[in-house]
């Protein structure tokens, strides 16, 4: 899979990409992830790509013509569904674990990371596919929601997780929360591990693991078992 982010921060994704498992997937091959520089296509000497909003507001936005620029030249005319150019923005439809699978099943996808008061919208309007945004909050610019994106959408490519079974039964993939889960010693300051999961009893351990996930969902997030119940009708 291929990935793309158009930003004004390239050295933001320096350190990711150089850690644990996104690494590892850059290692092998699996993925690709380059940063592009928007002012590489700014038209002026002062590498601008900012400009005042029409009608006035605070806040300087990102003007079009860098990004329509850098558009055309990484991606040309492509419109398959295969790719996606998306725009990551507080105003966009709420990321999850549905979307991310989506995504992870395109061969290309590109991240516009606004920054400002955000981008011109003729950009929205003709360029972009996705509008995605990581939570009800404004931050500062769109590199950590490409990010927070990204390695979601990376550790569902087969084989970059270790064990396909941890991204198979983990949280959301089956409207479940995942039950709690316990490591050695056995005995830490008086806190003792559930003594089933001591026992060896593979059956009995797997129903309670079932259990605990199901308990931990109902209390934390109920609304994702009624999103089964709908889905099963
Ligand atoms: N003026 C914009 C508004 O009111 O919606 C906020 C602009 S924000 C300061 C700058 C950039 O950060 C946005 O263009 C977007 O790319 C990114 N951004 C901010 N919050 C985000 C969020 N919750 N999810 C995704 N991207 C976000």
């Amino acid at each position: 899979m291929k990935i793309h982010a158009l930003t004004l921060f390239p050295g933001m994704f320096d350190s990711f990409v150089s850690h644990s498992i996104i690494k590892r997937a850059l290692e092998s091959k699996k993925v690709s992830i380059t940063a592009h520089n928007l002012r590489d296509w700014s038209q002026d000497k002062h590498k601008t790509c900012d400009d005042k909003p029409f009608g006035g507001g605070p806040g300087m936005l990102m003007k079009p013509e860098p990004i329509f620029e850098a558009y055309d030249a990484l991606f040309g005319k492509k419109k398959s569904k295969d790719f996606r150019f998306i725009y990551v923005s507080a105003q966009g439809k709420r990321f999850d674990h549905q979307k991310a699978k989506e995504l992870a099943s395109c061969k290309e996808i590109a991240f516009l990371c606004g920054h400002y008061e955000g981008v011109d919208q003729r950009v929205v309007d003709e360029l972009v596919t996705d509008e995605i945004s990581i939570g009800d909050y404004v931050l500062t610019g769109g590199e950590l929601p490409a990010m927070v994106i990204i390695d979601a959408v990376v550790r569902l490519l087969p084989g970059v997780v270790g064990c396909a079974q941890s991204t198979e039964f983990e949280s959301f993939t089956q409207n479940l929360l995942e039950y709690p889960q316990y490591t050695r010693p056995a005995v830490y300051r008086g806190l003792k591990v559930p003594a089933l999961l001591l026992s060896g009893n593979h059956q009995k351990i797997k129903e309670w693991q079932k259990s605990e996930a199901l308990k931990r969902t109902f209390e934390r997030r109920p609304d994702l078992l009624n999103l089964k119940t709908k889905k099963g009708k």
